[in-house]
């Protein structure tokens, strides 16, 4: 594929990120690797909805941007892309948005990670939860690191969701099927039950994806029913009183950055 087209991609992935709530503003950002030290990735301050190519920018795997002219800076959570690319060289593109439904599972301090859904099975796995990090920081990359090898799903804690692939439409769609899977169990959570696939028809989901030739890597996800009243109590504790004042202080920053 010739750059302009990756970058076309790039923009119609930004399009239905937006389109389909996924993001809000500025939120998100979506990464392709064109070759072992060259990344391609939006643009700071951007909405993923309304993207043009010089939006998009290429970055070696430090996070520097490799074109001096270029208008926009490259996004600050580069950083968090930049750490699978390193860890996994099957993967070639990374997606970030703040789904909803996902999200809430994310701030609830619940992990996907049980067997519900065939194709969620077979195509994600079990999604764990990623600590805590503060955005744009160094923390990111650490919180995502144990979970990245065994993975190409992760929610991020009280943040929003990160989904990886072997290609941009791939990335993306392992992003859809993470937030339909997390909206399906949450409609059951409200009606009470959320019945698991068995360990049988899980192991046969499973031989599925090597027949397929799917690639990738992925842990198998859990058939223990979910206990739905016994959510998280463990979260109220999950932001110090010091990561809320990071937060506060990085969100006046942005908000005088901008007028
Ligand atoms: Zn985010």
């Amino acid at each position: 594929m010739q750059i302009w087209q990756i970058k076309k991609e790039i923009i119609e992935i930004g399009r239905r990120l937006w389109q389909k709530g996924f993001v809000a503003a500025n939120d998100g950002n979506i990464s392709v690797r064109l070759s072992d030290n060259v990344i391609l990735t939006t643009a700071t301050g951007v909405s993923k909805g309304f993207m043009t190519e010089e939006m998009i920018v290429k970055v070696d795997m430090n996070g520097k941007p490799l074109e001096r002219s270029a208008k926009h800076k490259p996004s600050s959570e580069v950083k968090m892309h930049l750490e699978i690319y390193r860890q996994r060289s099957d993967i070639k593109a990374v997606v970030h948005a703040h789904p909803p439904y996902a999200t809430s599972f994310a701030v609830a301090g619940i992990s996907l990670d049980r067997c519900v859904l065939p194709e969620a099975v077979v195509f994600l796995g079990s999604v764990p939860i990623a600590e805590f990090g503060l955005p744009s920081t160094e923390e990111v990359p650490q919180k995502i690191r144990p979970h990245v090898k065994h993975s190409e799903a992760i929610l991020l804690a009280n943040h929003g969701a990160l989904t990886f692939g072997s290609d941009l439409m791939n990335a993306y769609f392992k992003m859809e099927t993470l937030e339909h899977t997390a909206h399906i169990i949450w409609n059951a959570m409200q009606l009470g039950r959320v019945n698991v696939l068995s360990e049988q028809v899980t192991e046969q989901l499973m031989e599925l994806r090597s027949r397929y030739g799917l690639a990738g890597s992925i842990s198998k996800c859990q058939s223990e029913p979910i206990q739905i009243n016994q959510a998280s109590e463990k979260m109220a504790s999950a932001l110090s009183e010091e990561q809320i004042n990071q937060i506060k202080a990085a969100i006046f920053k942005q908000l005088k950055d901008k007028t």
